[in-house]
């Protein structure tokens, strides 16, 4: 029947994608329906993120998550193309440069000791050698900084296709219609019902549904602390453009930039409310950000604000990193979501370990049980100093 599946997603974002192909690619045989609300994407989290990787986390399971998506990452191209066609992902290795006060310098060589003992490639900097790495900034308030070369940021539409299509050609079935609410009987998954009043039937719901995720939750009276948390970035044009490609700099007030192509992305980690606003604040860069971007470098003195984008994070408002696995209340639910700033970088592998549960019962590739639901009322909290 067209309206049972063995297996339906809520959402159809990197998330879903990367789950549904890792589940089709690892023999799966069951039926698989990705819900998706808006097949433009207009403004899911995925299209909208700056598509940063890196391996500089200070947690075990972060690095490990990093370095099995940096992996994938770096194949992802002839991994997903179909009949010869590369699925191309613009894969920009510039690094990531953290720079470093007296303050924080300390904390970042603490988690340089466990990077460099799961093999994580991290160079500390003093400020001689930060200004000479970097000679347009302002170092005066440094210590130091901490050099990722293997981190950088790649295209998260294009990577959102490559699954979408790859999931399609392998037997996926992506149907474009609202999920209202996750259906349950007895504490065991049933199916969800559509905004359309239709009902589609599943043993299996998996809940991608990103900065969503928590509102869908609740219609199974299941609270997941996942809320959406705006993320605002700009887009400057430097009159005194700089010598080098900008890596993505993260700089002690909460600011990052990067180049993109000739213009600068900007970004800043301000408390906003939890809502569904996508609205940009000009008045934010231009009174906040802009004198503290001078500050840092003389190049940013007179520049042009171009344009700009705002996008959610599915905040894990807790302990900021993802939620994956089955939920223990109730039978055939799990989840994979709370990603908040790094859940395109770690997608890749959180597809992978979610797959793996799901058809194995046991987490096999990368053990995640440590990100379980479970960990918030155990109060085993994960973290992480590294997250922005
Ligand atoms: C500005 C910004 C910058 C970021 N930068 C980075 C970065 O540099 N590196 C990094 O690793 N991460 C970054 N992130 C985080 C990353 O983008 C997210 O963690 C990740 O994209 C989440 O993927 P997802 O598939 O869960 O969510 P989404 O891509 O939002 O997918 C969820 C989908 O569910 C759909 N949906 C919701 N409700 C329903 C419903 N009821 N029925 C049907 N469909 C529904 C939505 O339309 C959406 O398409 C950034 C995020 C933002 C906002």
């Amino acid at each position: 029947m067209r309206n049972r599946f063995d297996l339906i997603i809520l959402g159809g974002g990197i998330m879903a994608g990367s789950l549904a192909y890792n589940l089709l690619k690892d023999g799966y045989t069951g039926s698989i329906a990705i819900f998706e609300k808006d097949r433009t994407y207009e403004y899911s989290s995925t299209p909208r993120s700056e598509g940063g990787i890196r391996q500089t986390f200070s947690t075990e399971i972060n690095i490990k998550m990093s370095q099995y998506s940096y992996q994938v990452y770096k194949n992802f191209e002839k991994e997903m193309a179909i009949d010869g066609d590369l699925s191309l992902i613009d894969f920009k290795q510039h690094g990531y440069l953290y720079l470093l006060n007296s303050k924080t310098l300390p904390i970042y060589k603490e988690i340089m000791k466990i990077q460099e003992s799961l093999g994580v490639r991290a160079e500390l900097l003093n400020q001689k050698e930060t200004k000479e790495f970097f000679p347009e900034l302002n170092v005066e308030d440094l210590e130091g900084s901490v050099f990722d070369p293997d981190a950088g940021n790649i295209d998260p539409y294009s990577v959102l296709q490559g699954y979408v299509k790859q999931v399609k050609n392998m037997g996926g079935n992506y149907i474009y219609q609202e999920v209202q609410a996750i259906l349950s009987e007895q504490q065991k998954i049933t199916g969800v019902k559509l905004k359309n009043g239709e009902i589609y039937y599943a043993p299996v719901v998996v809940n991608a549904a990103g900065a969503w995720a928590g509102e869908l939750s609740q219609t199974i009276g299941l609270d997941i602390p996942v809320k959406p948390l705006r993320r605002q970035l700009f887009s400057v044009d430097t009159k005194k453009k700089f010598q080098n490609h900008i890596p993505f700099t993260f700089d002690p007030t909460g600011l990052h930039f990067r180049s993109e192509g000739s213009k600068v992305v900007v970004g800043w980690a301000n408390d906003v409310p939890y809502e569904y606003n996508f609205r940009l604040e000009k008045s934010l860069f231009e009174d906040k950000i802009w004198p503290v971007l001078a500050e840092r470098s003389p190049n940013f003195e007179q520049l042009k604000l171009e344009r700009g984008w705002a996008g959610l994070y599915d905040y894990n408002y807790i302990d900021h990193n993802a939620i994956i696995g089955g939920h223990p209340s109730m039978e055939g639910y799990y989840i994979i979501t709370g990603f908040s700033g790094h859940g395109f970088q770690h997608a890749p592998a959180a597809g992978k370990g979610l797959s793996e549960l799901i058809r194995l019962g046991k987490f096999e590739t990368i053990d995640m049980s440590a990100l379980s639901v479970e960990r918030f009322a155990k109060n085993q909290l994960i973290l992480e100093t590294a997250v922005f």
